[in-house]
């Protein structure tokens, strides 16, 4: 880890960091020293072991996750005219990869508790005009997939995974990305391994596997002729590279953040009013975020307890202030109260492979102390600097 500590200096204890060492350098200096920098050895190596990882058929390497979607709509045939289920508490780009592809994000509300998609809500949703379900796994804990894959089979769409931010996640021992018709991962430096930009698609489909190597490549099948609409969406022999680094590192990564998660909710057991993440028994979580859920009495306070942590050095944030409140959707009508509600009550803690359980004690006490002071006056909200401006 020696070298690489530049930066992060403005938060004693920040919200997520690149684990990213001399086997990365060591990584991307193999490719600097040959001629092929994409579209090349480093690319398959990298496609193969994360399918590898994830016991998956397929991997298709992109530039960055968000025009994997892209790409796996359009390979999909899903555009204009055509709606996609997707929930609202996610990065944006779960919903703006469907308007890219011209279809329709249509938004269903999640479970309180995971802050997954709650699948009597998709079920509601469901009309001749849904062609598929994008479920995300939110912050690492995959959705409730058998359910999810029974809603679609009977309707006859496809169930798509936002695996963003789940790598290495398993529900009821499979590998997410392996559940339904194809997978989508980020490795954006905020994801339990990165790429500093990158995204992959796992699918067990192999014709899906080709249509989306041909959308990468510009539609090219052959030298010069290009047969369908594509793009350049190719990831560097670099990155792809640095991205085998990072996957063989993948399991400790996320044991590490597995210990401190458990520290952070043996710490936070007894703060009043604070609701520790909740861990659906036939799954695991693997952290990607660490979420708390502030008491409904406590909603009114909660950038108040944000800026008290910042004022005490600890990065804290919301993930996600709901897409259908974002600027490029409004007026698209969306019934998600749980939605609503959850996005005034989480806030996500620092956690990272790089924390260790002491800093652990550390955020878990500034929040308690965060509460108590905040409970105290809670008007220190109409200050506050990080507070979302919806
Ligand atoms: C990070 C993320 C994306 C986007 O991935 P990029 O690689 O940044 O384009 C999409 N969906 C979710 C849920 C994410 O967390």
């Amino acid at each position: 880890m020696a070298g690489v500590s530049a930066g992060y200096t403005q938060w004693r204890i920040g919200l997520a960091r690149p684990d990213v060492g001399e086997e990365e350098i060591e990584a991307v200096s193999r490719v600097l020293r040959t001629p092929i920098l994409t579209n090349g050895p480093e690319t398959a190596g990298f496609e193969r072991e994360f399918a590898d990882l994830h016991r998956a058929e397929h991997g298709v390497a992109f530039a960055n996750g968000t025009v994997a979607l892209v790409a796996l709509f359009a390979a999909l045939g899903i555009g204009p005219g055509d709606e996609v289920i997707v929930p609202s508490l996610t990065f944006v780009s779960s919903a703006t990869s469907i308007v890219y592809a011209g279809a329709t994000p249509v938004f269903a509300d999640v479970d309180p508790d995971t802050f997954n998609l709650d699948p009597a809500d998709v079920a509601r949703r469901m009309s001749p005009r849904v062609k598929g379900i994008l479920a995300v796994h939110y912050g690492g804990q995959p959705a409730d997939l058998a359910e999810l894959s029974a809603l679609a089979a009977d309707a006859g769409v496809v169930l798509l995974e936002d695996a963003a931010e789940a790598h290495g996640a398993r529900y009821r021992g499979r590998h997410v990305g392996t559940w339904g018709v194809a997978g989508m991962f980020s490795f954006t430096p905020t994801k339990n391994i990165t790429t500093g930009e990158g995204g992959m698609v796992l699918t067990g489909d192999g014709d899906l596997a080709r249509q989306l190597r041909l959308l990468r490549n510009h539609g090219q099948v052959s030298p010069y002729e290009h047969a369908v609409l594509g793009c350049n969406w190719r990831l560097s022999e670099m990155q792809a590279a640095m991205g085998r680094a990072q996957t063989a590192k993948l399991d400790a990564i996320l044991a590490r953040k597995r210990t401190l998660a458990a520290h952070l909710d043996r710490r936070l057991d007894p703060v009043a009013g604070v609701q520790a993440p909740v861990v659906r028994d036939d799954r695991d979580h693997v952290h990607m975020l660490y979420t708390v859920t502030l008491a409904s009495a406590d909603a009114a306070r909660r950038d108040a307890v944000i800026n008290d942590l910042a004022q005490q050095g600890i990065e804290s944030r919301v993930y996600f202030p709901p897409v259908h409140r974002q600027p490029i959707f409004r007026g698209q009508p969306a019934d998600v109260p749980v939605t609503d509600d959850l996005a005034g009550r989480i806030l996500s803690l620092p956690i990272h492979s790089l924390l260790t359980p002491e800093d652990m004690a550390d955020v878990a006490a500034a929040l308690a102390a965060a509460m108590d002071r905040t409970a105290a006056s809670p008007t220190t909200a109409t200050t506050a600097t990080t507070a979302p401006t919806w």
